[in-house]
């Protein structure tokens, strides 16, 4: 079958780079060349700012609450075509296809979420200090916005990104990750289909270091919405400060579940599993590591492991699989790098190798693996995104927390205890931007913030109704009706 080549989608059309270079997104499973995408230059980046600067004016005059159809046309689409659109992120991206269908599935409920907030985009009333005066906020859009992607939820985190900064009026350069530009694509194609103007959304595929950089360095870009790893978020952080504009950072994580002594052991085991294993363990929010409680230690390990040993692995389109490939060569050998590391500071418990032979060989495919340790070891610090998890002992809840606390990320964590007193210290003690009681470190739903604390980001959070806040600027606005020059704080 040919390989159809994809443009850079510039102001409705798709249109080749200035470059004439092409890379190839392939499916992580078999190997096979999916599509053909430009390697974009800081010229086609430099197209798209025009675009999206021309169509700005337009849209953000039209109402929010048109905009807002608009996005629920585009997620009724993705609704129609929600079996295509998840086997296509399964096919991309190497997750297993009910998680393939679930990350389209986030996308549908955050555009159908955000929508309705076309007609709140709430600002403040409040009373003036002055006789005949009115003060209130509105909201603004920022102008031309820049998104940069990660490729481990390839549809839902960019719809996050596309449906906020549409609905508060802003035009956008979108840059995918290399590894899954095709589901932006259709993504590109949806919207086009719904009805959204030409030059509001913008993408254009390439490399990190060239298109990603030239939108952070770009003028034309008014803010910078980006998720993926430390070192990427720390290099456009700084670039971004240059110029002074807003830049939102969602990053790793090196998330805990803590299960205490007196816990329900099969929920906390199917906790684990899930959160560490599923995705391949390539989430932001996986759990990597698992805090056990001395009294439990020994019964609860014994489970794990021989749940985590019936684990099927293989294809992800297959349904009864339930771990697939990792997403490229090269994370594969990040993995066996820290796994190559786990073995001389840890005890392998289980797994620990690359599968070979048949269908395996097409791909990058890893037993899913447990390390016990002790808190400290590389393995139990760094994020590792893939199928690893460290095992930690301690003596009670303080250690627990102490151990879940010393950490440079902080994006999730997770206890599983049936002491409601605990539950609630958890809540307060434990710091991460979202924690679970009694649920695994992943789960995230579209009407709550989303995001975390330290190395995880700065500050900011995406999803919620905070997901507005990132796009948009308040304007205080003073009203005075009195008809006399009135002068806040002078005066009697
Ligand atoms: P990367 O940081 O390598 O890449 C993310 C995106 O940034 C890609 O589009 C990449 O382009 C681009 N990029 C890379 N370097 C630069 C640069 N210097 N300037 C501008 N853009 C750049 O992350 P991964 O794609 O490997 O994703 C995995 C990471 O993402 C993990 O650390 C994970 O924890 C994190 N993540 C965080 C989430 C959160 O919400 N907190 C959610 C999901 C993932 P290219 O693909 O071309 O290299």
């Amino acid at each position: 079958m040919a390989v159809k080549d994809y443009g850079h989608y510039i102001n409705g059309e798709w249109v080749p780079s200035e470059s004439g270079e092409w890379f190839e997104t392939k499916n992580p499973t078999t190997g096979q060349v999916l599509a053909r995408f430009p390697k974009g230059t800081r010229g086609d980046v430099q197209h798209a700012i025009d675009a999206a600067e021309a169509a700005f004016p337009a849209w953000k005059k039209l109402p929010p609450p048109k905009k807002g159809e608009l996005l629920l046309r585009a997620a009724q689409i993705m609704r129609q075509r929600k079996d295509e659109l998840g086997a296509l992120v399964s096919s991309e991206m190497g997750k297993v296809i009910a998680e393939g269908k679930g990350d389209v599935q986030e996308a549908i409920d955050f555009l159908e979420y955000i929508a309705g907030e076309g007609r709140r985009l709430l600002g403040e009333t409040t009373p003036s200090e002055l006789p005949n005066k009115f003060c209130m906020t509105v909201r603004q859009p920022l102008g031309v916005v820049g998104c940069i992607t990660p490729w481990n939820f390839p549809t839902a985190i960019p719809i996050w990104k596309i449906g906020a900064a549409l609905i508060t009026g802003n035009t956008i350069v979108f840059k995918p990750a290399s590894l899954t530009p095709l589901c932006v694509a259709r993504l590109a194609e949806v919207f086009e289909e719904a009805g959204l103007p030409p030059g509001v959304l913008n993408v254009v595929t390439g490399g990190g270091g060239t298109v990603g950089m030239a939108i952070v360095e770009n003028p034309g870009i008014k803010a910078l919405s980006f998720t993926g790893g430390v070192p990427a978020g720390r290099e456009i952080y700084t670039a971004a400060a240059r110029s002074l504009k807003p830049v939102e950072l969602e990053l790793g994580g090196k998330n805990p579940q803590i299960v205490m002594d007196d816990a329900n052991l099969e929920l906390a085991l199917e906790g684990v599993l899930f959160g560490a294993f599923g995705t391949a363990g390539q989430r932001c929010t996986a759990t990597s590591r698992l805090i056990l409680h001395e009294a439990i230690y020994d019964e609860f390990m014994r489970m794990l492991v021989e749940r985590t040993e019936a684990l099927t692995i293989g294809d992800p389109l297959d349904p009864n699989i339930d771990v697939g490939p990792v997403v490229d060569e090269q994370s594969g050998q990040s993995i066996m790098a820290y796994i190559t590391i786990g073995k001389e500071e840890a005890e392998l418990v289980t797994g620990g190798e690359r599968l070979t032979g048949g269908m395996y060989d097409k791909g990058f495919f890893i037993k899913p693996t447990i390390f016990a340790t002790k808190h400290g070891t590389r393995i139990s610090k760094e994020e590792i995104f893939g199928p690893v998890l460290s095992v930690i002992k301690v003596s009670g809840y303080d250690e627990a927390v102490r151990v879940a606390n010393d950490i440079e990320y902080g994006l999730s964590s997770s206890i599983y205890t049936k002491d409601v007193n605990l539950a609630f210290r958890a809540i307060d003690d434990l710091e991460t931007g979202i924690t679970y009681i009694n649920a695994p470190t992943i789960g995230a739903e579209v009407h709550l913030p989303f995001g975390g604390t330290k190395n995880t980001g700065n500050g900011g959070r995406e999803a919620g109704t905070v997901a507005i806040d990132e796009f948009s600027e308040i304007k205080t606005v003073f009203i005075d009706y009195s008809n006399r020059l009135q002068k806040a704080q002078i005066g009697d």
